[in-house]
This record gives C-alpha cells, structure tokens and sequence, in this order.
C-alpha cells in the first residue's frame, strides 16, 4: 500500500515527525509532497523547497525510515485542479493522510481514501510556533528534530527570519 501525506513542512516539526514515522509503519511506501514549494522567503514561508526536502529526509533517515519519496508541488491557486495537479507529479497512492480539511474534502471528491492522524501536541507542535519562536529569541529547537536544527543552523535560518521581519515593517 503507497499513502500521501502532504504539507508546507514550514519548518518540518516534531508533530509532521510523528504522524510520518507512524504511517511509515503501516504502510510499504510513504510520498511525501511539499505544498507551495515555490514559496519562500516569506515570513509565513521563510524556507524553500530544497531545504525543507533536506529537514524530512534527513529527520527520517536519522530515525532508520528509509520508505519514503518526496515530492515538491508548486500552488497552482485553482482548488478544482489541484488533485489532477499533484496526481500528475506523483506515483498512483491509495490513501491520503491529512488534518487539512479543504485538502480531505478535494481527495474524496475524487474517491480517494482519506484517513486523519491524530495530532501530536498541536499546541506547541505547529510551524507557526516554531516561526514565532525563531523570531523571539525563544526554545524552537525543542519542536523540531534534531536534524532540522542543524538544517536551520547550516542556512542561517534564525538571521533570514529577522531580515523578513525587517523588510516588512519598513
Ligand atoms: P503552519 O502553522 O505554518 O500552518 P503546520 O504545523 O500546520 O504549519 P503544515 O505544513 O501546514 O504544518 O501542515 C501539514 C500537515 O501536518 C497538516 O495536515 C497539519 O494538520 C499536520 N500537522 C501540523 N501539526 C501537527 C501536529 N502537531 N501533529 C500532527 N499533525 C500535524
Ligand atoms: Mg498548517
């Protein structure tokens, strides 16, 4: 059985780790699709597409998960579309995992199987707590795993947030 799990992964966090590594287990093969892959250095989407492939592979790869492909996928800003879109860039899947309910609702209309892990620690456990942290100086390292720190590190990930906050307010 292949599944997909989609997401922005702005950053990738402990929360995404979780839910991947268990449909890892249950599953032969897991794709992994980065959404609005085209966005960055936004403070809502400060990393790109080639970086966040590095936070999930190298993450899963840490944690001995090796059944997994990713799969960037550019916005194409037409709902009604959207699943051919993806369908077009990725191998044929037979259920989709998400919590996004506009993303639940576009699959089954299509007759995909759609299933909703349960969320990790959502309070904390969130890309936008993450971006927040990194922009107040606070514990982010805590929500991430251990190779994403280092990703984040290696860019100068935690300077190019406060730079965006700069240019906004200007
Ligand atoms: P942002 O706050 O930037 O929207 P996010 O944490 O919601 O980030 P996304 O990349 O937007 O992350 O979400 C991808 C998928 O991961 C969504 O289906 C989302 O519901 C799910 N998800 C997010 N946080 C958790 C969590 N703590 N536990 C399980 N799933 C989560
Ligand atoms: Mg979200």
């Amino acid at each position: 059985m292949r599944a997909l799990y989609i997401g922005r992964f702005q950053p990738y966090h402990l929360g995404h780790h979780e839910v991947i590594k268990k449909i890892a287990a249950e599953v032969d093969e897991v794709i992994i699709c980065i959404g609005s892959a085209q966005r960055s250095h936004e403070l809502e989407n400060p990393f790109t597409a080639g970086e966040r492939y590095l936070m999930i592979s190298k993450s899963l790869r840490e944690d001995g998960i090796l059944n997994f492909y990713i799969v960037p996928i550019l916005d194409v800003n037409w709902n009604a579309v959207w699943v051919s879109h993806v369908e077009s860039l990725i191998p044929p899947v037979d259920v989709v995992y998400t919590n996004n309910p506009l993303i639940e609702r576009l699959f089954r209309e299509r007759s995909y199987a759609v299933r909703t892990p349960l969320l990790f620690n959502r309070g904390e456990y969130s890309g936008s707590e993450v971006r927040r942290r990194m922009l107040n100086g606070e514990n982010w390292e805590a929500l991430v795993p251990r190779a994403v720190v280092e990703v984040i590190k290696e860019i100068g990930g935690e300077s190019r947030l406060e730079d965006l906050r700069r240019s906004d307010e200007c």
